[in-house]
């Protein structure tokens, strides 16, 4: 089952009498939402996720929150105290740190999530290798988890997190370290959650929120700078050039302002449901 997420008035930094980190979020996220943040370098995306994900309050215990979050049915006034796990999973941007080192394969490091929530992984290991499947590191399962390549990796502490079956799954930049291929996979595994997982991920290239988000979150210095569908989104996208500083997005927004038909623009208008 997946969860609403409410955000009210919700400001954070990271310390006392420093410039916010996130100021004045207002949202509402539906249960089966797939949303994407957006937004330059530095302009509160991670913060954000780690928010959701309730380990600001453990691991910046200086820092100050104000605002409501709402996850289902419980209120936090204003973060929670403790992770939220696995109710909220939230694959971290540097993937290597969600590699605990302590198993030596990457089949036990995937158990290893299922023995820490008191679930039997013989019972589940036809989950395990449907996830390896899916996330194509089937390949992957005997060998040492600390000695991958960067995508592999980034795919495993996204498996590590993906078993245990979260309501709200949290994706900080899932792709940056993913071939074309692995991010075709992780397309179809993400469209596969829609429904019965909420998705937050952030990115700073195209194609993946392009593809799969429904839902579109622009951030700039912490504020909320656009918040809309994907037509909405794709329907502004001219005017938000600013705010997407990356080539991807530039590249996009002049096809859309130009006059000449290119495949990008054809695959943008097809997006956006405009003819
Ligand atoms: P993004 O993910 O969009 O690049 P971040 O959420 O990492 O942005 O950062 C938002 C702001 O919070 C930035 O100004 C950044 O310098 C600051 N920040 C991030 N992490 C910390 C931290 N651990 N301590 C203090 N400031 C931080
Ligand atoms: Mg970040």
């Amino acid at each position: 089952m997946a969860l609403p997420i409410t955000l009210e008035r919700v400001s954070y930094r990271y310390a006392p009498n420093t410039t916010p980190a996130l100021s004045d979020i207002n949202m509402v996220l539906q249960s089966g939402t797939c949303c994407v943040i957006l937004g330059p370098t530095g302009s509160g995306k991670s913060t954000l996720l780690h928010l959701l994900a309730g380990v600001l309050a453990k691991h910046y215990p200086e820092s100050v929150g104000e605002g409501v979050l709402t996850i289902g049915e419980h209120r936090y006034t204003p973060f929670p105290e403790g992770i939220l796990f696995p109710t909220v999973a939230l694959a971290l941007q540097d993937h290597y740190v969600q590699i605990s080192g302590i198993r030596d394969t990457t089949r036990k490091e995937i158990e290893l999530t299922l023995e820490t929530l008191g679930r039997d992984p013989l019972r589940e290991r036809a989950s395990i290798d449907r996830l390896l499947q899916q996330l194509g590191i089937a390949h992957l399962a005997e060998r040492k988890p600390t000695a991958l390549s960067g995508g592999e990796t980034q795919r495993v502490a996204l498996a590590t997190i993906l078993i245990a079956n979260p309501e709200i799954v949290l994706l900080d930049e899932p792709a940056t370290a993913l071939d074309y291929g692995a991010q075709s996979r992780l397309k179809l595994l993400l469209q596969s959650l829609r429904g019965t997982s909420s998705v937050v991920f952030t990115d700073t290239r195209i194609d993946l929120p392009l593809d799969v988000a429904d839902r579109f979150i622009v951030l700039h210095a912490g504020r909320i700078q656009f918040d809309g569908n994907r037509r909405g989104f794709l329907e502004q996208l001219p005017d938000l050039g600013d705010l997407l500083p990356v080539q991807d997005w530039q590249e996009a927004i002049h096809e859309v302002k130009g006059r000449q038909d290119s495949p990008l623009r054809q695959r943008i208008l097809r997006a956006a449901g405009l003819p």
